[in-house]
C-alpha cells in the first residue's frame, strides 16, 4: 500500500534518541529547554512552551485566555474534533461557524454572526496547513477583546505574509504528531510574545509549580517547590525534544519537498474538470501537510466509493477533514454549515510524504484520472 503519509525519520533522530536515554535525563530537562528555543527562534517568537500534544497546548492556551464555564470559543466544525474537545475541558461552550471553501478556514464573514457578549475566544485553525488569514480576524476580535487562539497544529513550515504560520497569534498551538510534518511521536508547543503568559503555561503544564523540576534538580541548595494553582502534567519528555530537535532543522526541506509534490498532483489533476484541489491562498503558503481534493458536484463517482477503488489499486487515501457537528460527541447541536458538511461528504486526501517516489505519485495521479473519467462500468449480472 501507499500510505498516506509517513514520517522522515533518519539515523540522526535514532542517534539524538539514544543520547537522550544515554544521559540518565529522561523527562523535561535540557532538551525541552533546547527544543523550545530553536522552536521560537525558527516562529520568529519570544516564548515556546513544550508541551505532550496539540491538544493539551488548545488547553492550555484557553485558560491563558481566561475562557471558562459561560463563555463561548468560536471553532470551526470542520477540523479535528481536537479543537472543539478542548474548549470542553475549560467548561466552555464551541460555537461552531463554518468555512470558505478553497483554504477550508474560517474567515470574518462565517465568524461575524457568531460573535455575542459571550464569546471570550475564536480558535482559528490553518487546516491541512494552508494559513488561515489572521489579520483579518484579528481585526474583527480585537477591539472586541476576543482572543484569537491559533490552532496550527498542521502548520509548522508554513507562512502567512511573509512570516512563519504563528509568528502573529497571541497564543499559536503546534502538533508533532506524525501525521504532521516534523513529528516526535507525540507533542505539541506553544508559542507566544508574552513572558508572563509563558510563564504561566510553563506552572500549568507542570502541576502548577512554581519551580520545575529540572531547575531544582540543579540547585545547589535544597528547593522546597509551591503550587501556585492547579495544573497538569502536559511535559514533553527530553527523548522527544531530542528528536524534535533534529525534525526541526529538517523541517524546510520537508516543506519543500512536499510543495514540489503538491504542484506535481496539481498540473496532473487539472484536467479532470471541476475538481477543486488544495493550494496556496494569495497571502501565504502552505506546507501541505495534507493535500485534499474536493470531487466536483457532478462526480459519477461519489467519495466512498473512489476510496474503495484506490484501495484495490494499493492507495490509502483518508476521507477529507471531519465535522466535529455530526459526530456523536456533538449530538444535539444542529448548526447550518453548509460549506462544512459539502467539504466533510465530497472530498478525500491523496498520499503525500517526504520519499514519496515520482513513480508512486504517477500511480496515484492514474488511478485517480481513471476512475473519475470513466462512466462508471455496467454493472454485470451474472449468467445462472
Ligand atoms: C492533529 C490536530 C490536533 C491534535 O494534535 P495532537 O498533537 O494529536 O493532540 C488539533 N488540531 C488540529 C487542527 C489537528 O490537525
Amino acid at each position: 500500500m501507499i500510505p498516506v503519509m509517513r514520517p522522515w525519520f533518519g539515523e540522526e533522530e535514532a542517534q539524538a534518541a539514544a543520547a537522550a536515554v544515554a544521559s540518565g535525563w529522561v523527562s523535561q530537562g535540557p532538551r525541552v529547554r533546547e527544543f523550545e528555543e530553536a522552536f521560537a527562534a525558527a516562529i520568529g517568537v519570544r516564548h515556546a512552551v513544550a508541551v505532550s500534544s496539540c491538544t493539551t497546548a488548545l488547553h492550555l492556551a484557553l485558560i491563558a485566555a481566561g475562557a471558562g464555564p459561560g463563555d463561548e470559543v468560536i471553532v470551526p466544525s470542520l477540523s479535528f474534533i481536537a479543537t472543539a474537545n478542548a474548549v470542553r475541558y475549560v467548561g466552555a461552550r464551541p460555537v461552531f461557524a463554518d468555512v470558505d471553501l478553497a483554504t477550508q478556514n474560517l474567515v470574518p464573514g462565517t465568524v461575524r454572526p457568531h460573535l455575542t457578549g459571550r464569546t471570550r475566544a475564536v480558535i482559528l485553525v490553518d487546516q491541512a496547513g494552508a494559513p488561515a488569514d489572521l489579520d483579518a480576524l484579528r481585526a474583527l476580535c480585537d477591539p472586541l477583546r476576543v482572543t484569537v487562539i491559533e490552532d496550527a497544529a498542521c502548520a509548522a513550515g508554513s507562512r502567512y505574509r511573509a512570516r512563519p504560520v504563528g509568528a502573529g497569534a497571541a497564543l499559536a498551538a503546534y502538533s508533532f504528531h506524525p501525521r504532521k510534518l516534523l513529528t516526535t511521536g507525540e507533542g505539541g508547543m506553544i508559542t507566544t510574545g508574552d513572558g508572563s503568559v509563558a510563564a504561566r503555561l510553563r506552572r500549568l503544564r507542570e502541576h502548577g509549580m512554581d519551580i520545575s523540576a529540572a531547575d531544582r534538580h540543579r540547585s545547589q541548595q535544597p528547593v522546597i517547590e509551591h503550587y501556585t494553582e492547579v495544573g497538569f502534567n502536559y511535559r514533553m519528555t527530553d527523548i522527544q525534544a531530542a528528536i524534535g530537535l533534529v525534525q526541526l532543522r529538517k523541517l524546510p526541506q520537508m516543506v519543500a519537498r512536499r510543495r514540489e509534490l503538491a504542484r506535481r498532483y496539481q498540473e496532473q489533476l487539472s484536467g479532470i474538470p471541476g475538481l477543486l484541489t488544495a493550494d496556496d491562498p494569495g497571502y501565504g503558503e502552505t506546507n501541505y501537510q495534507s493535500f485534499w481534493m474536493l470531487l466536483p458536484d457532478e462526480s459519477a463517482v461519489g467519495r466512498d466509493e473512489l476510496m474503495r477503488l484506490l484501495a484495490e489499486d494499493g492507495i490509502s487515501a483518508r476521507r477529507g477533514i471531519m465535522a466535529a457537528h455530526l459526530e456523536p460527541a456533538y449530538a444535539g447541536d444542529t448548526p447550518n454549515l453548509p460549506v462544512t458538511e459539502r467539504l466533510t461528504r465530497h472530498s478525500l486526501i491523496l498520499p503525500l510524504f517526504h520519499e514519496m517516489t515520482q513513480a508512486q505519485q504517477d500511480h496515484v495521479v492514474s488511478a485517480v484520472t481513471s476512475a473519475l473519467t470513466k462512466s462508471r462500468p455496467e454493472i454485470s449480472v451474472p449468467a445462472r
